[in-house]
């Protein structure tokens, strides 16, 4: 297997039609095998029975379903171990992200261990552009980086490079220092961005903010005390 293409879905019932559709178009250009994993991340309304009757339709869709509403980083988690593939790709299911965008960033992937989807013009409400700019400012300064967009879903992976990141609640927002925390190489590609196509957003700036902050400082904490050593010789 090529490619896995890991998707949390958390009461995305408006949007499920659109994105199977816009997958089907686009993900049979990816030369090599694929297999689409969605993540129930606990959803009320219909994702789940929506997925499963997709998973039968379609042989190359499998669903994981969590028992409840465990957040994205937990839904990319699950999503990641079972991923059978050898690059593993990443997306929210609302189609802010479009996956025509997934061979420009895979074409990068020779040259590094994971590409990050940059949102160079973030089609989001006013404020939320505004909190997200000062956000990955503050992020730069603190865990001394030079990322323009961490958040962004849209990704590409080499499993190998993905597995070495420990992953923890509200680890999505930083992959690409988590990353780079292991030695491994992340390079940024600008990408398309569109407004949410239908479904509400699942973060405001309220249930953001302070989160983020507080994972930022274990963050910053990890990559300072991280250990940095070179075996010179043994014998
Ligand atoms: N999501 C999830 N669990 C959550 C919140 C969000 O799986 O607790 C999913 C959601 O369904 C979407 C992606 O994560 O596919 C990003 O969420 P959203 O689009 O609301 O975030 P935004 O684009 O507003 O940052
Ligand atoms: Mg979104």
């Amino acid at each position: 297997m090529e490619y896995s293409i890991v998707i949390p879905v958390y009461n995305e019932e408006e949007c499920l039609r659109e994105l199977f559709a816009r997958l089907d178009e686009t993900l049979p250009v990816l030369d090599g095998e694929y297999e689409i994993i969605f993540v129930d991340d606990g959803s009320a309304d219909r994702s789940p029975e929506m997925l499963r009757e997709h998973a039968k339709a379609n042989s190359h869709v499998r669903v994981i379903e969590f028992e409840e509403n465990c957040g994205q980083s937990a839904a990319f988690d699950a999503g990641f171990k079972a991923a059978r593939g050898e690059i593993v790709v990443t997306m929210d299911a609302d189609l802010q992200n479009d996956p025509a965008d997934i061979p420009k960033l895979l074409e990068k992937l020779d040259e590094c261990d994971a590409v990050s989807g940059w949102r160079a013009k973030r089609q989001d409400p006013f404020l939320k552009r505004i909190s997200t700019k000062i956000a990955n400012w503050v992020r730069n300064r603190l865990s001394d980086e030079d990322v323009h967009d961490s958040a962004s879903s849209l990704k590409v992976f080499k499993r190998e490079a993905l597995m070495k990141v420990r992953m923890f609640n509200g680890a999505h927002r930083f992959m690409p220092t988590l990353i780079k925390m292991e030695g491994c190489k992340v390079t940024e590609v600008p990408v398309t961005h569109h407004p949410r196509h239908a479904g509400e957003a699942k973060y405001g700036i309220g249930n953001r903010m302070f989160r983020a902050f507080y994972d930022l400082i274990g963050v910053r904490w990890m990559k300072k005390r991280r250990l940095k050593y070179r075996i010179k010789g043994e014998s």
